[in-house]
C-alpha cells in the first residue's frame, strides 16, 4: 500500500458547520475502513483536526492528506496518524513518547488512548503552537518537549511505546533503548523521499519487526536521522 503523506497548499474560508461535519464523517468512514481498534476510533472522533491545521486550510483538515504548518513540515495524513496508533497497541496505561510533535494532533490522538504522552520538537515555533493548542482543547496529559541533543526523551523513558512521525534512514538504536520491554517503537525507515512503516516490538533484548507498508514522512534531522541541510 502506498500512504502519499504530503498534502499541497491553498487558502480558504472557513466551511460552514454542516459541511465541516460531512467532511470529517467522510474521513472518519475512510479511517474506519482500514482501522479496527475502538479506542482508535473513538479518538479519531474525539479530536477535532481542524483545529491543528492553519487557518487558511481549516477547510481541507479532513481531506486524506498531509497539510503545510509552516517550517516546511507537515500535519500527517489522518489515516496514518489512526494506523500508527493502532499499531502503538494502547490501551489507557501506557506512557507513550512521539518524536516530532508538528502540530500536535497525533499527540492529542495518542493522549485520548494512553495514560501519558511525552511529545519532542526541534522546531520552537511549532512546540508552541503545539502546546497552546493541545491546551486550548482540554488535553493536560500531553506534554510538549523541546527536542535536545539526544534522540528522543531519554529522561522520561522508558515508555511503552514510541511513535516517530518523522523518517529516519535506519532503526535508531537511542530510541530502542528508550522502549520498555514488551514495548513497540513505529517508525518509518527508509531514504529521504520515501519509507516503510515499520513496528519494531521489543522482547527482552530480542526484536521482532513488521512493516505496514510505504508512506512519505518528512525527514527526522539530527541524531538517529538525516543530516540537517539547513532548510
Ligand atoms: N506528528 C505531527 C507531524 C510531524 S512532521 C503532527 O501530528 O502534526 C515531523 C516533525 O518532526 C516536524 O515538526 C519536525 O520539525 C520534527 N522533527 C524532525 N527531526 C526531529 C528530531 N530529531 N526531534 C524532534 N522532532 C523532530
Amino acid at each position: 500500500m502506498r500512504l502519499g503523506l504530503r498534502g499541497g497548499n491553498g487558502a480558504g474560508p472557513t466551511p460552514p458547520q454542516d459541511s465541516r461535519d460531512r467532511a470529517e464523517q467522510r474521513m472518519l468512514r475512510l479511517i474506519r475502513r482500514h482501522v479496527r481498534d475502538r479506542h482508535v476510533l473513538d479518538a479519531m472522533r474525539a479530536v477535532p483536526r481542524d483545529e491543528f491545521v492553519p487557518a487558511g486550510l481549516r477547510h481541507r483538515a479532513f481531506e486524506d492528506g498531509a497539510l503545510p504548518i509552516g517550517g516546511g513540515q507537515t500535519i500527517s495524513q489522518p489515516l496514518i496518524v489512526a494506523m500508527m496508533t493502532e499499531a502503538a497497541a494502547l490501551d489507557g496505561g501506557e506512557r507513550v513518547l512521539e518524536v516530532g510533535t508538528g502540530s500536535g494532533y497525533q499527540a492529542a490522538v495518542l493522549a485520548h488512548v494512553a495514560r501519558e504522552v511525552v511529545t519532542v520538537e526541534r522546531v520552537g515555533a511549532l512546540r508552541r503552537r503545539a502546546r497552546a493548542t493541545l491546551r486550548r482543547l482540554g488535553i493536560h496529559n500531553a506534554r510538549c518537549l523541546s527536542a535536545g541533543a539526544v534522540l528522543g526523551a531519554p529522561a522520561d523513558g522508558p515508555f511503552d511505546a514510541i511513535v516517530v512521525t518523522a523518517a529516519a534512514p535506519d532503526v535508531p538504536e537511542t530510541l530502542v533503548g528508550q522502549l520498555a520491554d514488551g514495548g513497540r517503537l513505529v517508525i518509518p525507515v527508509g531514504r529521504r523521499t520515501e519509507q516503510e512503516l515499520l513496528v519494531i516490538a521489543r522482547r527482552g533484548e530480542r526484536l521482532r519487526r513488521r512493516s505496514l507498508g510505504g508512506c512519505r514522512f518528512v525527514p527526522l534531522l539530527g541524531e538517529g536521522g538525516f543530516a540537517d541541510k539547513g532548510g
